[in-house]
């Protein structure tokens, strides 16, 4: 089980500090979550994730169930053990990977059918199946199986979906069976509003432990929408448990989630940008392959913690990126794990001293080099 503490909310905005106790430790709310797909954070050491002050990772529970399967890791004693991080693990329902692979007449309301990316094999999820594999995994925060349609859903598809997401949420409660793991439900309803409004209810009826607003970072839908999104949603959602955006980790984001009372994130995006030579900096996003930064012999970050900052330059780590070195993205993975991580500790700062508003303008400022 977990615990949430509500510690303040923000005089000007709807963002809240808060706390969250699970059997493998606290962490602090905002909070940005990296990904550890296949029981690793591509590149990343445990120690690594521990030093740049990760309080939570994310795993994903469709890509564990292939390989090397939910028995594997029951019986090396959780996933815990399995991947040695004795930190809070939230895994997803697979939901997301599974209907990215499937055809939309595979989807009926047992379950999907789709083909595995490893070897086409005709695989079938269900709700119960979801949740029995997170129960052997052990993760302190488990995901309800939604079904996760496409943000340009005409509004009856989506209304269908909705109301199924919900049968399906029931579902997967009723079976859940692990007294150490938190169960949190699924917001969607695209950008209609009376539909996230009727998921949110409908979700909240059930009583999770917390819930996640999904659907958002699907298919290219605007910022607009997104915000909408969350702001059509939040109202609905009871104070006194932890609120998840799924997949989103654009900086940007991640704010203008905080400023509408979201507090756990997670993103594939640090770790993808950096195997590509990209690196968060306060100034911006640069590509590390640049030619301008041959004979840059700068941290990529003068004001970051990170061990990468304290130790190399920007000339070396392009120079191994450059190499096909996996040390550089090892190096750049350290870094913008750490950017978002530390964009989190601001954003509980600002909090804590009601200024977030003025902290997103002077952020937005430096970065995107705009004051919106
Ligand atoms: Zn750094």
């Amino acid at each position: 089980m977990i615990k949430y503490d509500l510690i303040k909310k923000e005089a000007k905005t709807s963002a809240r500090l808060g706390k969250i106790h699970t059997n493998y430790g606290t962490y602090d709310t905002p909070m940005f979550m990296p990904v550890g797909t296949q029981a690793s954070v591509k590149t990343l050491s445990p120690e690594e994730l521990k030093d740049i002050h990760s309080g939570i990772i994310l795993s994903n529970t469709y890509h564990l169930w292939l390989r090397p399967g939910e028995d594997v890791i029951d019986h090396a004693g959780g996933l815990h053990k399995f991947m040695n991080w004795d930190g809070p693990i939230l895994t997803d329902s697979g939901g997301f990977q599974v209907f990215s692979l499937a055809n939309p007449k595979d989807i009926i309301e047992e379950g999907v059918y789709f083909k595995s990316h490893l070897n086409g094999d005709r695989l079938f999820l269900t709700p119960e199946k979801s949740i029995a594999i997170q129960n052997k995994l052990d993760s302190d925060i488990a995901m309800s199986f939604d079904e996760c349609p496409p943000a340009s859903a005409d509004y009856d598809y989506m209304k269908k979906s909705v109301e199924r997401t919900v049968r399906w949420a029931k579902r997967g409660k009723e079976v859940h069976d692990n007294p150490r793991q938190a169960l949190f439900g699924i917001v969607q309803g695209g950008v209609y509003q009376d539909l996230r409004e009727y998921s949110a209810k409908e979700t909240v009826k059930l009583d999770f432990d917390g819930y996640s607003i999904g659907g958002v970072a699907n298919d290219g839908e605007s910022k607009e929408d997104m915000y909408k999104a969350i702001e059509y949603s939040v109202p609905f959602l009871p104070e006194d448990k932890p609120r998840y955006l799924m997949g989103v980790g654009e900086p940007r984001d991640i704010i203008e989630g905080v400023i509408r009372g979201i507090d756990m994130f997670d993103c594939v995006l640090p770790t993808r940008l950096a195997r590509h030579g990209h690196a968060f900096t306060q100034h911006g996003k640069i590509n590390i392959k640049n030619a301008k930064y041959k004979e840059d012999f700068t941290p990529i970050d003068e004001e970051c913690d990170c061990y990468a900052c304290k130790h190399y330059t920007k000339a070396y780590i392009k120079h191994l990126i450059n190499a096909k070195e996996t040390f550089g993205a090892r190096l750049l993975s350290i870094h913008n794990s750490r950017f978002l991580i530390k964009m989190t500790e601001d954003l509980r700062q600002a909090i804590a001293e009601d200024r977030l508003l003025e902290y997103r303008d002077n952020f937005m400022e430096k970065y995107y080099g705009e004051n919106k």
